[in-house]
């Protein structure tokens, strides 16, 4: 590393906040869109297994690659990065996670680099499209890109095969269009609700497993509208969700099955969830809202009201302001929060 990088190399403690993969994801974007350089340690330190686990390995590789970065501590299990990127450059980009590792993380991690350029890109990703403790293949079509679609970033996704753990073997294809005209968000209100829709799946397994949830959200949500999908892939999985339309606001709740989880439990957890968010005003869900701060800090800036502010969200805060010159506040209003990004 030479003295002057040195010097501005941002340092990274990973065990900060929640300590996840995140903080990873997140100073890989930002570090690919400021052209700066990061150390960071500690990867994960708050996890039972910490260091870079194969999703978090496929993240560092692929940002790598389309910014030609200098990387050192790139192997699993790593508990220590340095990143140095240079020019990002858009194409046509094609990469294997290798496991069920979620595909939508490293799409996430790709996509704010890819949208600040003059040309579009065209990305495959192979692995999981559905998995625990990530944003689905159904949550980012229907919730994720229509909002940020509300600030001119423009991202045309399909998921092609879904991939569930443990095989994975799921492919997502993505054109992400440049981001020409920023616009404004400031949606605080979702408005009256026009309509409640439900969805599931069940790929390779019995095909009963989604009508029995379907029956299960039929009689707890007042729906409009109730469909199983005939999923694509090789891997074995089920999953349902449930999609709010709203004059302002289109939110998405989804559910996994589990082994030795009833497809009966998996719909009445997945209801609970969906009640508890139409009991209150606040627009976006637990985990649309730490989605939607780094787009919103690239962007105008911008206001949403929020359910839940997460120890996510507040990590997700703090690294953006470590690389972004912006404001990222949370004020508690009326049982739900409203978020702030000024820029
Ligand atoms: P680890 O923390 O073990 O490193 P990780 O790298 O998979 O795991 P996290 O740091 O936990 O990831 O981040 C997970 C991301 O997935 C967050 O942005 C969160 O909003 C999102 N997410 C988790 N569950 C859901 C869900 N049910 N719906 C939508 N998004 C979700």
């Amino acid at each position: 590393m030479n003295t002057q990088l040195k010097n501005q190399t941002i340092q990274i403690d990973g065990s900060q906040g929640e300590g996840g993969g995140q903080i990873l994801r997140t100073a890989l974007s930002l570090s690919m869109l400021t052209g700066i350089p990061f150390e960071l340690v500690n990867i994960r330190a708050g996890r039972k297994k910490p260091g870079l686990m194969r999703q978090h390995l496929v993240c560092v590789q692929a940002s790598q690659r389309i910014s030609n970065a200098i990387v050192e501590g790139a192997e699993l299990h790593s508990q220590k990065l340095y990143f140095q990127p240079q020019q990002v450059q858009t194409g046509k980009y094609d990469f294997q996670i290798g496991s069920a590792g979620s595909t939508i993380l490293v799409l996430q991690t790709l996509l704010p680099a890819l949208m600040m350029q003059n040309e579009a890109s065209q990305i495959t990703i192979h692995g999981g499209t559905h998995n625990p403790m990530a944003p689905t293949a159904d949550f980012i079509e229907h919730c994720f890109l229509p909002t940020i679609q509300q600030l001119g970033i423009q991202v045309d996704f399909e998921c092609k095969q879904a991939g569930f753990f443990p095989i994975g073997a799921g492919q997502i294809s993505v054109t992400i269009h440049p981001w020409t005209e920023k616009q404004k968000f400031s949606v605080l209100n979702k408005g009256k609700l026009l309509e409640i829709n439900a969805f599931a799946a069940a790929l390779n397994i019995q095909p009963n497993i989604a009508d029995r949830e379907l029956d299960v959200l039929k009689k707890k949500l007042n729906l409009t509208q109730c469909k199983r999908l005939n999923f694509q892939g090789i891997s074995q999985g089920n999953t349902a969700f449930v999609v709010l339309n709203y004059e302002h606001h289109q939110q998405v709740f989804s559910a996994l099955g589990e082994m030795k989880k009833s497809a009966e439990k998996v719909a009445h957890d997945l209801a609970k969830n969906v009640q508890s968010y139409l009991s209150i005003d606040a627009v976006g869900d637990e985990y649309l809202a730490d989605q939607l701060l780094l787009p919103l800090a690239l962007g105008q800036g911008g206001e949403f009201t929020a359910q839940v502010i997460s120890e996510h969200t507040k990590t997700q805060a703090d690294m953006i302001q470590k690389f972004l010159d912006c404001e990222i506040g949370f004020e508690l209003i009326h049982k739900m929060y409203k978020v702030n990004v000024k820029i």
